[in-house]
């Protein structure tokens, strides 16, 4: 054969370099029906059976949360009864019979906790040391990683921390200071130091992590530990940077040569974070490691993205990031000395390249590591070995159950189409494996008929300082005064009421004109003078205005969402969530506006023509709740402007100024002067008195359930002069309840408990009140539940750290208080938050246990911060008690049996149903919200139906014959 020529860098010495390596691989093959060989035919069976990948990926993860054999066989029957093949098929038939489940039971634990095994390396770190030992002994380094649940409170994160100074102090058993191969050490996960590790406030997140971050640090540098940095989601990215930037400012760690980070090549911007990484090296004149992967959480970034309507920050092709891979180790060798490089990749060809690459470089061999994970790739890495670079392992440890996501993202890796491990099983020839990646032209985002506004991406600080200059400019902003708007024109009335900041509430906000009786028929005669010239205009030109509005409200998005954080105390991410809601609600009707504007479809037989069409029935008024101060008023008011009616809008007394800024809004985008007014003023006399009002068409209302009927009622009277019936749109409130079944994933449960439960404090219609835990999970989840809620941020809503703000008023503080109150009299205090002394209206948030569920507080709105915890013996139980209240607005479960989640979605009847997540934050398009029974009429804002509520349809039927001529088409 022909010596081929190479030259240094170029492509043929990687082909070459890879060629040698893959000659050297040896592959092990497993021994038939070994619990290896089984393990490699599951991993087999779920590379090429996308269904059979997600049962088992399911399967796997619900596992280690079954506390019976009963419980492991109905999970197995249920995930693999219709399975095609027979061994399984048989395995979950057999499942069926109580007396095989004991066996059942026992052969798939051992053979699930096998496969854990096989990536995990034991459930401590003393128990690792046989494992690290027998590496080092071949030469081999490691690195160790705790794997844990999710950090939810301030204890759990505690316990993290001190895991990692017992893993520094038992690692001293194998650890040899200096020594590249011996020295020990730890890869450590910053957003398990804190259960708040929030990007919108990277100073005081740092003032959480540090406590329990510098410690492990000290430790590690008085014993000449290694301390690795793990990257994890996106949107940690450069807080995780920031914060790794600020402990190597300050001394000791500011000299110490054994920290190191990971870059992640499948980000778009993966070069700018090693440019990033070298920048605090040169800074600090002492080298960092950078480990460069191309990154494990490949399927939530895109599916986080996806559901936002971003790009993701993530490539979406595999030769992409292996592209990028190589464009990184060329910038990571180009910052050789400052940048000391670790690559951790099991694909030969970016292997191959960064050897080449390194040489070329001038990079010594002995400055250039490989890293492989535990259980992985094990033949490549000895290849490696052989070929003279060092080696290192990365070991995971943590007990099985919180390893459970670690060894599922394992799993999809190991079965992914494009894992490289499956190509070489395939026999792929190396010159394929060995090809330069060469990405395909990037498709654009597919177009959506409705795209959802994008979320504010506080982890970017640019996005920050906007949202902090809009608060700026709002508090200079104070003051301002807000007249009522009719017929395009402001309007000011004798009296001003000042309007309190709820996060300030001894100062003024603004002064806000309050409509007396006048101002109501007024307001009213310009809506019908403006209504039918609206009602006529085209469809188009009525979606163009609402278009307008949402491209204007986008523009001005944190100076909505200042005024409401201001107003309402809703901190950050709600008030970003109110504005993009509103901007959907604009949007999305805009289409339906279009959509409705065809017609409905009737069938026309010959000579004769059928018209089914929509119009709009007239003029409405929007009766605003203040908890979602912009979403709400945007929905009603845009759905009556799509449909062609009028609209007056009557903001809640408490959150009139951000209703102020929207009236004007939809004026300038384009709504005729008439079409829309600003009528603010009490419910009882502004609010009934267009209620009562006999030109008045269509009342939309959205809040409590008292007010509702009294305006249901009010509005069935007829009054001289009125010509329509009125129509009604009831939006009320709830007293929505999630069951956590036994099998349920805690860390998720938890999460989405607090969040539904505490979040904006519990002024939510969609919030959670009543949690329903079913059997063997009462007692973790009660302890998790509790730990979480004692370490809630209860603070200012401008405080981008704050969880959990303080409620509206003094009053609803005083009602919430007595419920408290009573709840303590009836039951037992489960958890309480601690409330900060200061400006706004606290109530620590509560959870209490054995309240009957007879008791009114179980089945009455209490509207703040306060869950009542619930045991059921049985699902069946849980079901029952989450419907027998008189609202069925939202409703939860976190399961992961497949028969309970079917029952839940036929038998659990509340408006909105949630499945594995929180049941608050609706999306327009998606979720179209509304109740059932006490809760509301059945009217699903952001939905395909809502407008039609504010239009009538009409049938117009014209026979076509003249003398027996009919007309064809
Ligand atoms: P609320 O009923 O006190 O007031 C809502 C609006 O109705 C205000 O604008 C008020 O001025 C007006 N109003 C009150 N009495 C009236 C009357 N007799 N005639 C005419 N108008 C009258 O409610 P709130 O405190 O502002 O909001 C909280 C309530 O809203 C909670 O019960 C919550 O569950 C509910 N809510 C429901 C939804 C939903 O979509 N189902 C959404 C948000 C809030």
């Amino acid at each position: 054969m022909q010596k081929q020529t190479v030259t240094p860098g170029s492509e043929d010495t990687i082909v070459a370099r890879g060629t040698a390596l893959l000659a050297s691989v040896r592959p092990r093959p497993a021994i038939a029906l070994s619990p290896g060989w089984w393990q490699e035919k599951l991993i087999e069976w779920a590379s090429t059976d996308a269904d059979f990948r997600t049962k088992l990926l399911r399967f796997v993860d619900v596992l280690p949360a079954l506390r019976s054999p009963t419980a492991v066989g109905e999970h197995v029957r249920q995930y693999f009864r219709d399975d095609r093949r027979a061994a399984i098929r048989l395995g979950a038939s057999a499942a069926q019979r109580s007396v095989f489940r004991p066996v059942v039971s026992r052969v798939v634990r051992t053979g699930v906790f096998a496969m854990a095994e096989r990536f995990i390396g034991a459930a401590d770190a003393e128990e690792a040391l046989p494992a690290l030992r027998a590496l080092l002994d071949g030469g081999t380094a490691y690195t160790v990683d705790l794997l844990g649940e999710a950090t939810l409170s301030d204890p759990e994160a505690d316990a993290y921390a001190s895991r990692y100074l017992d893993l520094i102090r038992v690692l001293a058993a194998i650890h040899l200071p200096g020594d590249s191969l011996r020295q020990a050490n730890v890869s450590v996960k910053l957003s398990a130091l804190t259960p708040n590790f929030e990007p919108a406030a990277p100073g005081q997140t740092w003032l959480a992590v540090a406590p329990r971050l510098l410690p492990i640090l000290d430790a590690a540098v008085a014993a000449g530990v290694f301390v690795n940095i793990d990257m994890e989601q996106y949107r940690y990215r450069d807080l995780v940077h920031e914060i790794f930037g600020a402990a190597l400012q300050a001394d000791p760690y500011r000299t110490y040569p054994h920290f190191g980070i990971v870059v992640q090549a499948y980000l778009r911007d993966a070069q700018a974070a090693v440019a990033r990484v070298a920048d605090l090296a040169r800074a600090r004149g002492v080298p960092i490691t950078v480990r460069l992967v191309k990154g494990a959480y490949w399927d939530e970034e895109v599916a986080i993205a996806h559901q936002d309507c971003r790009e993701a920050p993530v490539f979406a092709e595999k030769a992409a990031t292996d592209a990028s891979f190589e464009r990184c180790t060329e910038a990571l060798l180009g910052y050789f000395p400052n940048l000391r490089p670790a690559f951790g990749t099991h694909n030969a060809r970016s292997i191959a390249q960064a050897m080449v690459r390194a040489e070329a470089a001038g990079v010594p061999r002995e400055a250039v590591e490989f890293q492989m994970l535990y259980g992985m790739a094990e033949s490549l890495r000895e290849a490696v070995h052989g070929a003279g670079y060092r080696t290192r392992v990365y070991v995971p440890t943590g007990e099985l159950i919180p390893g459970m996501a670690y060894l599922v993202r394992r799993l999809l890796e190991n079965t992914s189409n494009e894992s490289w491990l499956l190509q070489r099983d395939d026999d792929t020839p190396p010159d394929v494996l060995l090809r330069p990646p060469t990405p395909s032209a990037e498709a654009p985002l597919g177009q959506r008929a409705f795209t959802n506004a994008t979320t504010a991406q506080f982890h970017e600080r640019a996005v920050r300082e906007a949202m902090q200059n809009a608060l700026a400019a709002a508090k200079n902003g104070r003051g301002a005064r807000h007249p009522l708007l009719i017929g395009g024109r402001a309007v000011t009335s004798a009296v001003l009421e000042e309007v309190h900041p709820a996060v300030e509430p001894a100062a003024v906000l603004g002064f806000v004109a309050r409509a007396e009786a006048a101002h109501v028929q007024e307001a009213v005669r310009a809506a019908r003078a403006a209504f039918p010239a609206w009602r006529d205009a085209p469809p188009s030109a009525r979606a163009a205005v609402l278009r307008s509005a949402a491209s204007l409200l986008s523009a001005k998005r944190f100076d909505f969402a200042a005024a409401m954080i201001m107003e309402s105390g809703k901190p950050w991410r709600e008030a970003d969530g109110d504005v993009t809601e509103a901007i959907d609600y604009l949007n999305y009707y805009a289409l339906e506006a279009e959509r409705l504007g065809t017609g409905g479809s009737v069938e026309s037989p010959f000579g004769e023509s059928n018209r089914y069409s929509y119009e709009a029935r007239g003029v409405a008024v929007a009766i605003a709740p203040w908890n979602f101060p912009l979403a709400i008023i945007t929905g009603m008011a845009s759905a009556a402007l799509a449909a062609g009616c009028s609209v007056i809008l009557k903001p809640a007394e408490q959150s009139p100024l951000v209703a102020s800024l929207l009236a004007q809004l939809l004026l300038q985008a384009g709504a005729p002067a008439g079409a829309v007014s600003y009528l603010p003023g009490p419910g009882e006399t502004v609010g009934k008195a267009l209620v009562e009002h006999p030109d008045v068409d269509v009342i939309a209302f959205t809040g409590s359930n008292a007010a509702g009927l009294e305006i249901l009622a009010g509005a069935a009277i007829v009054r001289p002069g009125q010509r329509n019936v009125k129509k009604v749109v009831l939006e009320m409130g709830g007293k929505n309840a999630i069951i956590v079944d036994d099998d349920a994933d805690i860390d998720q449960a938890v999460e989405g408990v607090v969040a539904s439960a505490f979040g904006y404090a519990g002024q939510k219609c969609s919030a959670c009140s009543r949690v329903i835990v079913v059997g063997s999970a009462y007692r973790q989840f009660r302890s998790r539940l509790a730990a979480a809620v004692e370490s809630l941020v209860v603070g200012p809503a401008e405080d981008p750290f704050t969880q959990v703000p303080g409620v509206i008023s003094a009053e609803a503080r005083d009602r919430i208080q007595r419920a408290i109150a009573d709840g303590l009299r009836m039951g037992k205090l489960v958890a309480r938050s601690s409330t900060p002394e200061g400006r706004g209206w606290f109530v620590a948030p509560h959870v209490l246990e054995d309240v009957p569920v007879s008791s009114s507080l179980a089945r009455e709105e209490i509207f703040g911060p306060v869950l009542l915890l619930f045991e059921a013996k049985t699902f069946a139980e849980a079901l029952a008690i989450a419907v027998d209240v008189p609202f069925a607005l939202t409703g939860g479960l976190f399961s992961r049996h497949p028969r309970h989640i079917e029952l839940a979605m036929r038998e659990f009847r509340v408006g909105n149903l949630y499945i594995n997540r929180k049941i608050t934050g609706a999306i327009v398009g998606r979720q179209p919200f509304g109740g059932m029974a006490m809760s509301g009429a059945g009217d699903k804002a952001g939905g395909p139906d809502y407008v039609l509520n504010f239009m009538q349809p009409r049938t117009i039927t014209e026979n076509t014959m003249r003398r027996g001529f009919a007309p064809v088409g």
